[in-house]
């Protein structure tokens, strides 16, 4: 059976931009690599949004950028201004052709559907597959978007609505989601942080269709892209090999307290680079131990207090925009992290400190 220096399981988010930024260093001059992934065919699938707050390889597969966003729980709305860190929505769609067209010059690099094809003996693996036991106390983020075109013009494309908290809770922590791409389009997410151990929340189309229908009042509008997932909001499993890395979701890049792993795989990525001549002995790159801390406490206060998250969610926001957008990006000096603690509820937070 065919070796080969390096092996990718799973040709998604992580395998693909880890595999992009080793052929643009130059680094599968003279190794060859293989990746599995077991899809037909690459198709959108995804749409990937974060703030700038690191350069990517990516501005040129970016669907839109906005400057400004809201915040909305019932009765009150707050508008902020991001300029300095844009948010950006990747289109998978658009990823995937780039990657793939790029990867498809090199001859050190193959394709394969399953490991099964390839030996694996004498290789270095990238793994993103992850080992995720099930377990019905764990939280996840779960949702499904629709891209809707509207018959008039409806939307401010200026702006987007990071979370709309006006609807069914259902006793647990429920928001919308939109992203104007024009006046006419926009990606609107029903999102759920929850224990996902039954399908009360999985009504997915109905709530989409009330709140476009009824909370944004639109009736003429047609469905033209759709999106569904969950983001696991622990780490999954990861066994320490010494020829194996963990990458993506499976290797901890996921930030817990709110989903985000795009920006997080695309610098592990650049690090695994660095490191590949020395690769079996470099250390682990992962989000920094202080956001897994207040991550984890943030999310025993979610457990606990689903009822008081959008009031908790919109505190945060009275900080300074450019201070939570670098706390939820990783990126906050210690003064930062402390002007967003102290807009917390203080006894609620220590309690769950000690739960
Ligand atoms: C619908 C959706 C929207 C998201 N939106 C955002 C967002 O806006 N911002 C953000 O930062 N994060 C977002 N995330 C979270 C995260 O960025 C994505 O999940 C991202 O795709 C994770 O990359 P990954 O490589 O770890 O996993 P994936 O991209 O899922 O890649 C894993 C790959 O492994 C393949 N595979 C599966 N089984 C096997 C096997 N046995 N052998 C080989 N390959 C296998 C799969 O086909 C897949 O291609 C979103 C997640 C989802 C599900």
């Amino acid at each position: 059976m065919k070796e080969f220096d390096y092996i990718i399981i799973g040709g998604g988010c992580a395998g693909l931009s880890l595999a992009y930024e080793l052929e643009i260093h130059e680094k599968l001059k003279n190794k060859t690599l293989a990746i599995i992934e077991p899809r037909p065919e690459y198709k959108r699938d995804k749409t990937w949004s974060f703030w700038k707050v690191v350069p990517h390889n990516f501005d040129d597969c970016v669907k839109k950028s906005w400057k400004n966003f809201s915040i909305n729980v019932p009765g009150k709305t707050i508008h902020l201004e991001c300029k300095n860190y844009p948010y950006q929505s990747i289109d998978s769609g658009l990823f995937y052709e780039k990657i793939n067209n790029k990867l498809k010059e090199n001859k050190n690099i193959s394709f394969f559907k399953d490991i099964s094809e390839i030996s694996t003996k004498n290789s270095f693996i990238f793994n993103s597959v992850p080992n995720i036991k099930k377990n019905h106390l764990n939280l996840w983020q779960h949702f499904c978007g629709v891209e809707i075109r509207t018959k008039n013009d409806f939307f401010d494309e200026e702006i987007f609505n990071l979370m709309d908290f006006d609807c069914e809770q259902r006793e647990s922590v429920h928001f919308f989601y939109t992203l104007p791409y024009s006046k006419n389009k926009a990606l609107v997410e029903t999102t759920w942080l929850s224990k996902m151990n039954d399908n009360s929340q999985k009504d997915y189309n109905k709530q989409i269709k009330d709140y476009i229908n009824g909370h944004l009042g639109i009736k003429d509008y047609e469905i033209i892209y759709k999106e569904e997932g969950a983001i696991p909001l622990f780490y999954p499993l990861y066994e320490k090999e010494k020829n194996k890395i963990n990458i993506g979701t499976a290797g901890g890049m996921t930030r817990l307290s709110t989903g985000y792993t795009f920006l997080n795989i695309q610098e592990h990525s650049k690090y695994l680079r660095k490191q590949i001549e020395n690769i079996s002995n470099s250390k682990r790159f992962e989000i920094s131990k202080k956001y897994q801390f207040l991550d984890d406490i943030f999310l025993r206060v979610l457990n606990k207090n689903p009822e008081r998250m959008s009031d908790i969610f919109f505190k945060m926001f009275k900080t300074p925009p450019k201070t939570v957008i670098k706390f939820l990006s990783n990126k906050s000096n210690f003064l930062e992290d402390l002007k967003i603690i102290l807009k917390m509820p203080k006894w609620t937070f220590i309690k769950a400190l000690f739960d």
